[in-house]
């Protein structure tokens, strides 16, 4: 049974201890290695999109969390505020809508900025019970890849569509295989904000949105602010959890008072589309490690090349090519010690997409034979093309070890 937990523990992804708590993991440095080229590689992608950037902390005052009504409608989720003075309490987020908010509104907009897309890869908290949390699936400190995309009413279809192609396209470099898409919408009780008039039309724009895609409906899945599109995803043993999403909310505007000034002079307010196109690095490192057995594309792999000298006389060979993939910007380790078919079986263990074998005739003629993961061996090539192979293959960020066509 593969189980994410356990492939982190062995292949040293991450950690837990119970000194630092329940549902607080530490990424080692191969899982932050993986983790840091993912971010690198969803903030590109978003910079590409238009996304602005932005970085604001973990915690706020308890104003802004009454202000944003999430103090009202999701406190069970949330830990207790911390006082610090009579008027002085403070409460780490349980989302980064309302900063977010704020950073819209830090000075006047006007309809040529629109759609503004604020982007943060951010700190938030979930209050979860200590029974149900285990390994990234659970956790309560949590790093979302986030956005908020600010847009006048009339624009939001488009860009609903256009947030749906990037999560397709994130999905596709990653590896991931959605199980299926889902409109969340209101279901009975009164944890809901807003009208019954924009529930209805936030509704319809996603379902508009949706058009040709294959979808099922969840009454009772929608946020308290507004319907959703959930893009699911199986874990392997067969829970189904939402990954990615995108939410129509023409509450929070009305809230923090957002307008932005349209053509005309006037002052409108602008609807807020909440987004992420992967979720967090934690649930998407619980998903990702399951579905690729560990074995991560190159792309993103901890270590993607590891040089096996054959004997100690091809140290200084190997530390060269070492150097050079370095220089290169791929992660590298030279593995010298043991015999040469332990090696190889440790980083096969450790899912290390190539192997560099460097014997006395690779070493005499500036060459390497190199492994690819799955044991498949390719004939003795010049050290630079292994280089140039991999950074190819690594630069595509696709499945396979050799570059296409
Ligand atoms: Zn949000």
């Amino acid at each position: 049974m593969i189980d994410h937990r356990r492939l982190g523990r062995e292949l040293e992804l991450f950690a837990s201890d119970p000194l630092a708590g329940a549902g607080l993991p530490l990424w080692l440095p191969a899982g932050a290695a993986a983790r840091h080229a993912v971010e690198e590689y969803v903030r590109e992608l978003e910079r590409r999109a238009g996304y602005r950037h932005v970085s604001t902390p973990p915690l706020g005052r308890r104003e802004l969390f009454e202000l944003s009504g999430h103090l009202g409608y999701f406190a069970d989720d949330m830990f207790p505020p911390m006082a610090l003075g009579a008027d002085d309490e403070l409460v780490l987020r349980p989302a980064l809508c309302p900063h977010h908010a704020l950073v819209f509104r830090a000075r006047g907009r006007s309809y040529r900025e629109l759609p503004l897309r604020i982007a943060e890869l951010g700190g938030m908290y979930r209050a979860e019970r200590s029974g149900v949390l285990g390994g990234l699936s659970r956790v309560r400190a949590i790093s979302l890849n986030d956005a908020h995309n600010f847009c006048a009413l009339e624009q939001v279809g488009e860009e609903v569509v256009e947030i749906l192609r990037l999560i397709r396209e994130a999905h596709a470099a990653l590896g991931v295989r959605p199980a299926g898409f889902r409109l969340s919408l209101r279901g009975p009780g009164e944890k809901y904000v807003g009208d019954d008039a924009q529930w209805a039309r936030a509704e319809e724009l996603l379902r508009a949105a949706l058009d040709g895609v294959e979808f099922t409906e969840a009454p009772g899945e929608a946020a308290f602010y507004g319907p959703k599109i959930d893009i699911q995803v199986r874990d392997a043993a067969g829970r189904e959890f939402t990954l990615s999403t995108v939410q129509l909310d023409f509450d929070k505007p009305e809230r923090f008072d957002l307008s932005y000034t349209d053509a005309s002079g006037a002052r409108r307010r602008p609807v807020m589309v909440h987004r992420s196109l992967v979720g967090s690095m934690e649930r998407l490192f619980a998903y990702l490690i399951e579905v690729h057995e560990g074995a991560f594309p190159a792309w993103y792999a901890p270590v993607q090349l590891v040089v096996l000298p054959v004997g100690d006389d091809q140290a200084g060979a190997a530390a060269r090519l070492a150097r050079d993939a370095l220089a290169a910007g791929l992660r590298v380790e030279v593995d010298g010690a043991g015999s040469l078919g332990s090696r190889i079986r440790d980083a096969a263990r450790a899912r290390v997409p190539y192997a560099a074998v460097v014997g006395p005739r690779e070493a005499a003629e500036g060459a390497v034979s190199l492994r690819l993961r799955g044991g498949r061996a390719l004939d003795p090539m010049p050290a630079a093309d292994a280089l140039r192979l991999i950074g190819a293959v690594v630069a595509d960020r696709g499945p396979a070890l050799l570059p296409a066509g």
